[in-house]
């Protein structure tokens, strides 16, 4: 029988906040009282009230999490069972796939068919693949000789303070849960007081799937009183963190000013996408070129701002650009055909716009959008927009924009395409378009990214590492890889008398 069709409007009228933290298995207003309005980007309406969490907030989390991972109840559970565990979680977010999706959409603006197809079944696969690899990692013994025997064994850390940005709230606190709680830890997450709504549905579904109180605790809040607290807290062994540069900066210092607890950064980009001449579906690559930078409204990570093309086909692949642009005409988000929503806030609205004005200002030449839209709704959208003849200096093609906006820089030869894309602070990721497998390899090998895409660039997958060079950050989410950031390695040596 065919799905019914979902009046996702309707759905969104009846949706109750309710916006306490979850500590210890349990929902807590906060010790203060102290809530803060959350606001959904399509209308500006106010969805609820939401705990603004302060330093007692997360200290109570972060006893409890302690305590749960002093005692054993989740740590010292077989892998086996843990596994166990944290596949029914997987099941459960499923099980809840329209919940999640319709908070998502509503919390930060992305169209509903995304938070659908891509977040939610990407959030769960991401559970279910940590809970499969955990019982299949071996340890290690040393070659030492006869007379010893070196154990090299993977221990949980403790409590990992996991702090998450707006733009994909479930998939990026899954990066850090799958690997952190399978490895055996306690977590205390603090979501975006930007999209704090999917985090706090994640934890009640944990419990009811068996987690154990406290392992998992969400304590919503601003970045500069919860987020800082929780970074500075003694008795967090780890912060998982992925965000602004700006703000991976700070989490270094809160480790310096606290506990040299480990920090794991994720961090911005400014993503090259280096086309040339040799390429031989030139109409391929401008539909996933604006299929990328466009997707989530441009708020991205890894979306590549800055396309670099060959002078010799710069007009024709500008123009093939261009065209694609209005195809992702900001619509409604609750509409299930719409390919592009609101940006995340008024604040975000006013970032994008203003480097749109910076861009001109510096005299880049607008080829598409570049106007803000569906103001009468009371939310946040914007013109998928193009700017051409930009050079790598511009403000437009250094920081990141963090909207949907592409910059167009063109390049001569392959060694000043490749030094154009390395010359920027982030090294995040990057794509490579060329027929010619010799350049192709060649310019992957030359670009400092710690992802490079050779001929396209949406591929992805929860088996392959994912995270940056330079100020891109440290350490890398997905993969077994992940289990480096939540584990120590703890080596003991067993003298044998033969
Ligand atoms: P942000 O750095 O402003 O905020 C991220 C998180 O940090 C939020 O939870 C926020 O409340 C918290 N925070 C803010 N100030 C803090 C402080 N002083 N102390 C402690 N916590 C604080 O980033 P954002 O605007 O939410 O997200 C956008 C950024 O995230 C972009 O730069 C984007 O590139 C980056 N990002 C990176 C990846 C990656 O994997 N590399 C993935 C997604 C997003």
């Amino acid at each position: 029988m065919a799905n019914p069709v979902i009046d996702w409007r309707e759905r969104a009228a009846k949706t109750v906040v309710d916006g306490r933290s979850f500590i210890d298995g349990d929902l807590h207003d906060a010790v203060g009282g102290e809530r803060f309005d959350c606001i959904s980007p399509i209308d500006g309406r106010v969805l609820g009230r939401v705990v603004r969490g302060q330093a007692a907030d997360i200290d109570l989390a972060v006893k409890a999490a302690r305590a749960a991972f002093e005692d054993g109840r989740w740590a010292r559970r077989s892998p086996a069972q843990r596994k166990r565990t944290l596949q029914v979680f997987a099941d459960r977010i499923l099980a809840a796939k329209e919940e999640l999706a319709l908070l998502e959409t509503l919390d930060m603006g992305k169209p509903i068919q995304y938070s659908l197809s891509v977040d939610v079944p990407s959030t769960a696969r991401t559970i279910a693949w940590y809970a499969e690899a955990v019982d299949k990692i071996y340890d290690e013994i040393a070659p030492t000789g006869h007379n010893a025997l070196a154990l090299i064994q993977r221990e949980a850390m403790g409590v990992i303070g996991v702090i998450v940005p707006w733009n994909y709230p479930m998939i990026m606190a899954a990066w850090k849960l799958g690997p952190a709680l399978a490895a055996g830890n306690s977590v205390v997450l603090k979501p975006s007081e930007k999209s704090p709504l999917t985090a706090l549905k994640l934890a009640e579904l944990a419990l009811a799937a068996g987690l154990p109180p406290g392992v998992f605790n969400v304590v919503p809040g601003y970045g500069h009183e919860a987020g800082e607290a929780l970074a500075l807290h003694p008795d967090v062994d780890a912060i998982g963190f992925t965000g602004s540069t700006r703000v991976g900066r700070k989490m270094l210092e809160y480790a310096g000013r606290s506990n040299l607890k480990r920090v794991y950064n994720e961090l911005g980009g400014k993503s090259a996408f280096l086309v040339f001449p040799d390429f031989d579906d030139l109409d391929r690559c401008a539909k996933t070129l604006a299929g990328s930078i466009f997707f989530n409204q441009g708020e991205s990570c890894n979306a590549p701002s800055r396309l670099m093309v060959h002078e010799s086909i710069a007009d024709d692949f500008a123009k093939r650009v261009a065209a694609e642009a209005p195809k992702y005409r900001p619509a409604d988000p609750l509409d299930p055909k719409t390919v592009m929503g609101a940006l995340v806030d008024d604040g975000q609205l006013r970032t994008v716009m203003s480097y749109i004005d910076a861009g001109q200002t510096e005299g880049a030449r607008l080829l598409a959008g570049g106007a803000q839209a569906r103001a009468e709704t009371g939310g946040y959208y914007v013109e998928p927009t193009v700017f051409d003849g930009v050079r790598n200096d511009m403000r437009i093609a250094r920081e990141e924009i963090f909207g949907p906006v592409l910059s167009i820089i063109r390049f001569k030869d392959e060694a000043e395409a490749v030094r154009l894309a390395n010359d920027s602070a982030y090294g995040l990721q990057a794509s490579v378009w060329s027929s010619n497998v010799d350049r192709a390899h060649r310019v992957a090998r030359a670009l400092r990214a710690g992802t490079v895409h050779v001929n396209q660039y949406d591929d992805d997958d929860i088996t392959v590492p994912f995270g940056g060079y330079k100020q891109s950050g440290n350490g890398r989410d997905k993969s077994l890889h992940a289990f480096d950031k939540y584990t120590e390695l703890k080596t003991t040596w067993l003298r044998i008398n033969s």
